[in-house]
């Protein structure tokens, strides 16, 4: 046999000799194609076992034919011998039939089922083997009617026929030469075909076993078919075997279990390169009962993965085990669809454990993507995995933070950030972990915690917590603002409430002080009623006598001082009596006694009759005095006063006119009110001195007003008494120029008011 070898260019493995290959050119030229032949198979072998049936049945229908044509011949001849053997002159005694037909019977003639009977000439049964059949009676009732052999003996041969029973049945009598007796044998056909049927079975089930182990070739082989295209190497896999020495290449039928192994993965296990294509029931015998490769290729099936990445530990051939790590893509035939894993297996960390490549590729994304730093260094201080955020944090370069890498070098490369502040928080006195804050020279602040892993490694998470260490400060300086501000705020209401009750002690005192001021008006103005009241009575006594005195009503005086001293003693009496009425008026007005006495009067007479009290003074003066307005104007109103209030003013424009000035005397009526404007081109007011006027005793004093006499008290009684009308009065005056004084009173009924506000308003 030729020497199998590696070679490359012809695939992985050729067959030395020229010969071969020429037979097997040959042979594939000629043969159908694979899957032709994978088609042709079953059909094939259908069509043999059908073949195969129909002949078996041929051999089963003759050999049965041939054992009942045995069985006939075997009847036959013992009948024959039997009634050879038979004495007739023992049948003639009629002493022993039973005996004689037991001598007379050849050997194993009872056998098989047979059964012999002899009968005498009338057919009744005398003897029989075996003893114990059941065969009884006449012989004619065994056999049914019908039947010729008892008439035609041997010459009827051997029959098969339907027992009186209902037996099939095998047949023959003889007629016992020089008696009248006949020797029956009968045979029933299931004991002559017994050995035939089991024979028969047995090869009926040897026919189905065959059929049924040739139809498993025929799946096997249409099963397998393809295993002759998979298992030979494509360029890709003769490539990779040929760069990747000592790395094992895979083909993998997922959807049949076929794989093929390149010689280096053979080597890997430390078995024989075998060129048949390998089961995965052999691989399942081969792998750790814990590394469900299986499970997880259907898991990547199922989740349409291509990519597959995984460990798993296979038996080498020296027993112990082998972790093998698998890369590859699983991709599907463009004929078949059959799904494929092809990929290479090279010899893993013997650490490494099935599954952690796809586990160490999801815990690296888990710690990439959460948002601290994170680094985790083994108990011999090597760096085991760290996430980008530790390596910008700490400004190391990549090679730095390979795996491996020691604690003392990748500190020595990293930019240290420069802790300026570092507070430890509390932690329950645990002795494996550590978490402090720590402030950065940059300002940032860091929350790190440190922990001690099982295997005496540690493992260290900083969290970046600089926005809420912001945020806490500007809460603590918020807090501060708040509570200077609660403080200013108690302090103000402290003072408050201190300005308060000044507040509250004040009013209190003006109320006192109010209620005084108030007793004290109250009874400054009783006391003026009375004293005015108690002067009067004298007051008019000294008018009286004075001006009887001056009329000289009892007789002449004498001398002529006497007369002017009476004179005088009068105009002063009836100028004091003036004041007087006023002080008592005001005081009635202040006390709130003053009441209307309402009617209805024509305010163009009421002023006509004051002008005519005026105008002599008028006239001695040379004033001109002139009234304006309707001749009549009728209102609801108290008649004294109204004349009370315009003597005043009229009085007082006459009074404090120049001579040959003028006063103008006006009757209007606006928006619903009675406007009486005393206009008069005296010596005016002070713009100051305005606000003034109104108020009891209240002068303005000038050259000219010292000049005058008066109490002061006109303006405040008029100002009463108008409002009082419910009406108002208003001064406009310019110094030098004149004064105009209007009252506006109201035309529909008047309503009282009491006497508060400021009489007079600026101009
Ligand atoms: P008297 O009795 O003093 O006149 P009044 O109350 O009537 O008291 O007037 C108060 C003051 O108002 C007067 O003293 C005067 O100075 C001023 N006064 C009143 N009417 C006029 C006016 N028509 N022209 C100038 N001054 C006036």
């Amino acid at each position: 046999m030729a020497r199998a070898r590696p070679a490359r260019g012809a695939g992985i493995y050729s067959i030395t000799g020229p010969r071969w290959q020429d037979i097997r050119a040959l042979v594939d030229q000629h043969l159908p194609s694979q899957e032709r032949l994978r088609q042709l198979v079953p059909i094939l072998v259908f069509g043999f076992l059908i073949v195969a049936s129909l002949g078996f049945n041929y051999q089963i229908g003759s050999s049965k034919d041939a054992r009942m044509t045995a069985a006939q011949r075997q009847l036959a001849l013992n009948a024959d011998i039997a009634s050879l053997k038979l004495r007739a002159e023992v049948l003639a005694s009629g002493t022993d039939w039973q005996g004689e037909l037991a001598q007379s019977l050849p050997l194993r003639a009872a056998r098989e089922g047979r059964v012999v009977l002899l009968s005498d000439a009338a057919g009744s049964i005398q003897a029989r083997v075996p003893i114990g059949s059941h065969y009884q009676g006449n012989l004619l009732t065994v056999l049914g009617p019908g039947q010729p052999l008892t008439i035609m003996g041997a010459d009827a041969g051997v029959m098969r026929i339907a027992l009186n029973d209902g037996t099939d049945a095998l047949v023959t009598v003889r007629n016992v030469p020089r008696t009248d007796a006949q020797l029956t044998f009968i045979q029933p056909v299931a004991s002559a075909l017994a050995g035939w049927r089991s024979g028969a079975t047995i090869e009926v089930l040897l026919l189905i076993c065959g059929g049924l182990l040739l139809m498993l070739f025929a799946g096997a082989f249409w099963y397998f078919a393809p295993i002759r295209k998979a298992r030979e190497p494509d360029a890709l896999t003769r490539e990779l075997t040929e760069a990747i020495p000592g790395c094992g290449v895979w083909r993998w039928n997922l959807a049949r279990g076929h794989i093929d192994w390149s010689p280096p993965m053979y080597a890997l296990l430390g078995l024989q390169p075998d060129s048949s294509m390998m089961s995965y029931g052999t691989l399942a015998s081969k792998l750790h009962r814990d590394d469900d490769l299986r499970a997880e290729l259907d898991r990547h099936l199922r989740e349409g993965l291509n990519l597959f990445d995984q460990c798993f530990r296979l038996r080498h051939a020296d027993g112990h085990w082998v972790t093998t790590r698998l890369r590859g893509h699983i991709t599907r035939d463009a004929d078949t669809g059959e799904p494929y894993l092809t990929g290479m297996a090279v010899m893993a960390d013997p650490n490494a454990v099935p599954g952690a490549a796809d586990a160490n590729a999801r815990l690296r994304d888990a710690v990439e993507t959460i948002s601290e730093a994170f680094v985790l260094w083994d108990n011999h201080n090597r760096l085991v995995m760290c996430n980008s955020k530790y390596q910008q944090f700490h400004g190391l370069a990549d090679d730095m933070v390979q795996p491996g890498s020691s604690y003392d070098e990748v500190i020595a490369a990293a930019s240290e950030p420069i802790v300026s502040k570092r507070f430890a928080v509390a932690n329950k006195n645990d002795h494996q972990s550590r978490t402090y804050e720590a402030q950065l020279e940059d300002g940032r602040w860091l929350h790190i915690n440190e922990r001690r892993t099982r295997d005496g490694g540690y493992v260290s998470v900083g969290t970046d917590i600089t926005d809420l260490k912001q945020s806490q400060t500007k809460n603590a300086e918020s807090e501060h603002q708040l509570r200077a501000s609660v403080a200013e705020l108690r302090l103000s209401r402290r003072e408050l409430e201190h300005q308060k009750q000044q507040l509250v002690d004040l009013a209190e005192k003006y109320a006192l002080e109010k209620n005084r001021a108030e007793a004290a008006n109250r009874a400054k103005s009783e006391f003026l009623a009375n004293i005015s009241h108690e002067l009067r009575t004298p007051l008019n006594a000294i008018i009286g006598f004075s001006e009887v005195m001056q009329q000289s009503l009892f007789g002449p005086l004498g001398h002529e001082k006497y007369q002017e001293y009476a004179r005088d003693i009068y105009s002063s009496g009836e100028y004091l009596l003036e004041v007087i009425n006023d002080i008592l008026d005001m005081s009635k007005i202040e006390a709130g006694r003053m009441t209307l006495d309402l009617g209805d009067v024509d305010v163009a007479d009421i002023v006509q009759d004051s002008m005519k009290v005026v105008s002599q003074a008028a006239a001695e003066r040379g004033i001109a005095l002139e009234r304006q307005g309707p001749e009549h104007f009728p209102i609801q109103a108290d008649r004294r006063y109204l004349k009370q209030i315009f003597l005043n003013l009229l009085s007082n424009a006459v009074k404090f006119s120049q001579d040959g000035g003028r006063v103008d005397v006006r009757l209007t009526r606006s928006n619903g009110q009675l406007k009486i404007a005393i206009k008069d081109t005296g010596i005016g007011i002070a713009q100051t001195d305005i606000a003034k006027l109104g108020r009891p005793f209240e002068q303005v004093e000038n050259q000219f007003s010292k000049s005058h006499q008066g109490s002061g008290l006109g303006l405040a009684i008029s100002r009463a008494l108008v409002e009082l009308h419910g009406g108002t009065i208003e001064i406009k005056s310019r110094e030098g120029y004149g004064t105009t004084v209007t009252c506006s009173l109201p035309i529909r009924t008047p309503r009282p008011a009491n006497v508060e506000e400021p009489l007079a308003k600026s101009a």
